[in-house]
């Protein structure tokens, strides 16, 4: 396991994000940001955990006083679960836990992607969504959209024998009716006036992904919301804007997820709109 905690900040209680790759982690500018202003004893780093050995070794150093608690991302996001202590009702339905705080030795686990997913929508008048992909990030989309009432939903995928339990789960908890369709039969059909589009696969992420062939049938009417926030702008997102649609990329989500944590860590609320900016400043300059 490797970070890149400096000698300066040996000082002070730890927080931080785990995962492979993480050098590109935006986590730390938001973080240590809120901790500076607040002068809180801490600072927050990068962990590059390599492999489920060192998962393991990771997770049980943790369990300290020196521990504030730490985030979890790609590859973890399912495997830490077995190590923790206790979850709260979205990890345990998402299956997938994002946040873990470490109190009295004890790692507690929440997921705060899924509601970080809705921040950038909360304003807005939502009937149906398209949610295109069935990977984690997908789950906690679909968990979201349900909680906040959201009854029409199409998922989209290549391959949906990954995705039939948990979508049974979440029509059965949430009385919904998500709707599975192949990329193939989405290509056929017309979208609705009024639809939000989330892409939760990972098609936009490298400059050669080319767009899904729908794209061209986004309107004015429609949000597309793409979770990627790097590239800024995807190849589909400058498309949907060229037909006038509403677009969103990731960055609020991810600027939320991270107020939220901070707020599970050290109890102070802080400040999505700050943590967006922030993100968008070094997505910039990096
Ligand atoms: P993941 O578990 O690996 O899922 C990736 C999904 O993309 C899978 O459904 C996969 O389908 C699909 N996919 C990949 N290539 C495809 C293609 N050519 N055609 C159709 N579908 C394809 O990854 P994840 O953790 O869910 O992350 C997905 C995206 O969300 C990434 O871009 C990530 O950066 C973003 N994300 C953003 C935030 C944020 O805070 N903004 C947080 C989490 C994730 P198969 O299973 O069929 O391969």
């Amino acid at each position: 396991m490797s970070h890149s905690r400096d000698k300066s900040h040996d000082e002070g209680k730890k927080v931080g994000v785990i995962g492979m790759p993480i050098k590109h982690s935006k986590s730390p500018v938001i973080h240590n940001y809120f901790i500076k202003q607040l002068k809180l004893n801490a600072y927050y780093d990068r962990y590059e955990v390599k492999s489920d050995a060192h998962l393991d070794q990771f997770v049980k150093s943790v369990k300290s006083d020196e521990w504030v608690g730490f985030n979890v991302t790609i590859p973890y996001k399912q495997d830490v679960i077995k190590y923790l202590d206790e979850i709260d009702d979205s990890v345990a339905i998402i299956g997938a836990c994002n946040t873990v705080v470490v109190k009295e030795n004890r790692l507690i686990g929440y997921n705060t992607d899924a509601e970080g997913v809705y921040y950038p929508l909360k304003n807005k008048v939502i009937t149906n969504a398209v949610v295109l992909g069935n990977g984690g990030a997908s789950r906690a989309v679909l968990f979201q959209l349900c909680a906040e009432g959201i009854k029409n939903i199409c998922l989209v995928a290549r391959d949906h024998s990954k995705s039939n339990d948990y979508v049974k789960k979440i029509n059965d908890q949430y009385k919904c009716d998500i709707s599975l369709k192949t990329f193939e039969e989405f290509n056929q059909m017309s979208l609705s006036d009024g639809s939000l589009i989330i892409n939760t696969t990972s098609i936009g992420m490298s400059i050669s992904d080319e767009p899904f062939n729908f794209i061209n049938k986004i309107n004015q009417s429609h949000i597309f919301y793409d979770l990627i926030y790097n590239p800024w702008k995807t190849k589909m997102m400058s498309i949907a804007s060229q037909n006038g649609a509403q677009v969103i990329n990731g960055a609020y989500m991810l600027a939320h997820q991270g107020a939220l944590a901070f707020n599970l860590f050290f109890n102070h609320d802080v400040d999505t709109e700050v943590m967006y900016n922030l993100i968008k400043e070094d997505s910039h300059n990096g």
